[in-house]
């Protein structure tokens, strides 16, 4: 938006106001010099001041912004929104893991998962797409037909609605409940990589939400080009979703290996920037009955990382309705583990959380999407004589 869009707000037709949270605090700065045709200190402090209000206290209301005059808010207040996107469900596990679906946009939804006592203190696991191209054969969400980017101010935005809801003002405390983000949930980050970088860019600020860029993990399905692009926009952790330790399978079970294998993949991983001991690479695998699960590939999953600084998460595979696999038997898991571990790779194990919500990994999958899929389901069953 340029600087005379902004001005329009101040005339008979109001220009729609900018959310916030898809802008960094220069950008907040840059729009209100221009805006407001304020010089860049000042614009700067006013930018400060917002953010504080905004991202480290969580105010929704500009009037609360008590260090700002009267008619500076004002102006603030047309400018920017502060809108959270709508929680229009959430569901509690045992566990304590909370599921949240989120409307961005009316029929346009996303899940997002809290998961308490992980990571530091807990972590999120945001979506980053409407869905997920990728089809990937054992997950549920790349079942979902309708697929769109988010922006960064919609994933921004679920971090607000969840800090919301858990209490988590001001942010940064010592008693955070909140202290990780991993790019997990729905959707492909690296196909969205530019609203991705830009979010972290939000939410790793030290003066607002706060949450350090070591502490935010970004997950891909394997989209090797993209990912020397990660590290330099965003400097954030590496998780790869390997799941097979030879290409024929891969190709199976994560198709986007056809395009980009496994050397490729694992080329990219070596030169991730700033990849070191304390800054390993997460290999995800999801132990599938009788399809990745022997000890064979277990030796063959250490041997293929011996050069890489990684660490291994093995997943119990999730079920949902209709999948056509099944979870490793608990013994498998535990044979196999005991070969990572051997090799060095401690507690690789991933506790499934909120199984009993379908909030663990690779169950998401909107409920809208899914209330047209059950219908299309019926209306088949239906048709069949
Ligand atoms: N698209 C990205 C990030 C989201 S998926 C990616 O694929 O990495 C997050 C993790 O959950 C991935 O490792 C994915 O492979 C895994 N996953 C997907 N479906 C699953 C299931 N049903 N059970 C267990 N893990 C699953
Ligand atoms: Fe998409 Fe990741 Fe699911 Fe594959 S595992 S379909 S890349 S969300």
């Amino acid at each position: 938006m340029t600087a005379l869009d902004l001005k329009s707000a101040n005339s008979a037709a109001p220009a729609e106001k900018r959310p916030l949270f898809g802008l960094s605090r220069p950008e907040t700065a840059d729009a209100i010099g221009e805006a407001l045709s304020l010089d860049v200190r000042k614009a700067r402090m006013r930018a400060n001041q917002l953010w504080r209000w905004a991202f480290h206290y969580g105010v929704t209301d500009f009037d609360a912004m008590t260090d700002i005059g009267k008619d500076m808010r004002a102006d603030l207040a047309r400018l920017f929104s502060l809108e959270r996107p709508r929680v229009i469900d959430r569901q509690v596990s045992i566990d304590g893991t909370r599921k949240y679906l989120i409307e961005l946009a009316p029929g346009a939804e996303v899940e997002c998962v809290f998961i308490p006592d992980v990571g530091r203190a807990g972590a999120l696991c945001v979506s980053s797409q409407i869905g997920c191209t990728l089809n990937c054969a054992f997950c549920h969400t790349g079942t979902q037909k309708l697929v769109r980017n988010l922006t960064a101010a919609e994933i921004v935005g679920q971090v607000m609605a969840v800090k919301d809801d858990i209490g988590e003002w001001p942010s940064g405390g010592e008693d955070r409940k909140l202290s990780n983000v991993v790019f997990m949930g729905m959707g492909e980050p690296l196909y969205n990589l530019d609203h991705v970088a830009r979010a972290i860019e939000v939410i790793s600020d030290g003066d607002g939400v706060s949450i350090s860029r070591r502490r935010i993990t970004v997950s891909t399905s394997g989209v090797a080009p993209e990912i020397p692009r990660l590290g330099e926009l965003t400097n954030a952790m590496l998780a790869i979703s390997l799941h097979a330790t030879n290409d024929a399978l891969r190709n199976e079970l994560v198709p986007i290996n056809r395009k980009y294998p496994i050397a490729a993949l694992l080329d990219a991983c070596r030169n991730y920037p700033s990849l070191s001991n304390v800054r390993k690479t997460t290999f995800e695998y999801v132990m599938l009955k009788g399809v990745n699960d022997s000890d064979a590939e277990a030796r063959e999953l250490v041997r293929l990382l011996k050069d890489i600084p990684a660490k291994i998460n093995l997943i119990p595979f999730n079920p949902w309705p209709g999948a056509p696999y099944e979870c490793a038997s608990w013994d498998r898991i535990e044979a196999f583990a005991e070969i990572v571990n051997r090799a060095g790779y401690a507690s690789p194990i991933r506790t499934p959380r909120g199984r009993d919500i379908l909030a663990a990994c690779g169950q998401l999958k909107s409920e809208s999407v899914k209330a047209r899929a059950s219908e299309r389901h019926k209306a088949r069953i239906e048709a069949t004589p």
